[in-house]
């Protein structure tokens, strides 16, 4: 197995990072997951851009220009013989290595990793039956847009989840819906599709964007707006979305029925026009 690191191929064991890199001392990074059919990255365009705002954001640079972010990407997965399978390519970008001291380094060598697995997609029979979730507070910062390798309030929520039964864990904050710890939220109510604006409380997922686009195509009405989470329960549908949850049918929140119990018609709709998509 091999992964990237600082534009080397290295056998997975062979890798080193410092003990000091700022990714590790202080989550000063930022990170990205891209779906790679067959060989294909997935709206690599979109991770990218994403990875570029992100950077920004924390005033990172990337080290080596995008395009060559993506050659690498797919060398990766070929080189770990991943080319005619589902795979997933986990990217991080941090500040670097330095003696510890929280302003920036004076000359930041930042890091850049890439690990390529197979992807593990939801069990058939959560994609077909659906999942529950439970319902969280929303602990975490003020810059959810920002794919932050800060993830602890993610970590802790989701790990709640799991103990509780659940598949996810959804956050709330000053009573409204924000979105999962690694998924977005829709919610369906008289026919028309609800999922929080992409704003800095939630991060713009690449697939909720892609579930976007194709409620346009199928003529499914939607409001960018925040769904109080009271109303939840009530909804008629609820689905996750996300780069390895894909469409994911919610058929419980905090140990309650949504709607008739099963997934919905509009959710079956959106699940199937996206691995359609993805597998174009
Ligand atoms: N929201 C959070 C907090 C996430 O961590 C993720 C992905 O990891 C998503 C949403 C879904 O984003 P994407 O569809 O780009 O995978």
């Amino acid at each position: 197995e091999w992964v990237y690191l600082n534009g080397e191929f290295k056998p997975y064991d062979e890798a080193c990072l410092s003990v000091e890199d700022r990714g590790f001392l202080f989550a000063d990074g930022i990170y990205e997951v891209i779906y790679v059919h067959r060989g294909r990255a997935f709206r690599m365009e979109d991770h990218l851009a994403r990875l570029q705002r992100s950077a920004a954001a924390v005033r990172l640079e990337l080290p080596r220009p995008a395009a060559d972010l993506e050659a690498a990407a797919g060398a990766l997965t070929a080189r770990n013989g991943l080319e005619a399978e589902e795979a997933t390519v986990y990217l991080e970008l941090t500040r670097g290595s330095a003696p510890r001291q929280h302003a920036f380094p004076a000359q930041p060598r930042p890091t850049l990793l890439m690990i390529a697995r197979k992807a593990h997609r939801p069990e058939p029979e959560k994609l077909e039956r659906g999942v529950s979730v439970i319902t969280v507070p929303d602990e975490r910062w003020h810059w959810c847009h920002v794919k932050s390798v800060g993830l602890l309030p993610n970590v802790l929520a989701k790990q709640q989840a799991v103990e509780s039964g659940a598949f996810e864990a959804v956050f709330v904050r000053d009573g409204r819906v924000t979105e999962g710890s690694s998924t977005n939220l829709f919610a369906v109510f008289d026919g028309v599709l609800w999922t929080h604006p992409a704003d800095r409380w939630i991060l713009g997922g690449v697939t909720r964007s892609v579930v976007l686009e194709l409620a346009g195509r199928l003529e499914i009405t939607v409001r960018e707006e925040a769904v109080e989470a009271s109303r939840l329960g009530r909804a008629d549908e609820l689905f996750l979305t996300g780069t390895t949850t894909t469409v994911l049918p919610v058929v419980r929140v905090d140990g309650r029925a949504v709607g008739s119990g099963e997934p919905g018609p509009l959710t079956r709709r959106l699940q199937e026009a996206y691995l359609q998509e993805l597998e174009a």
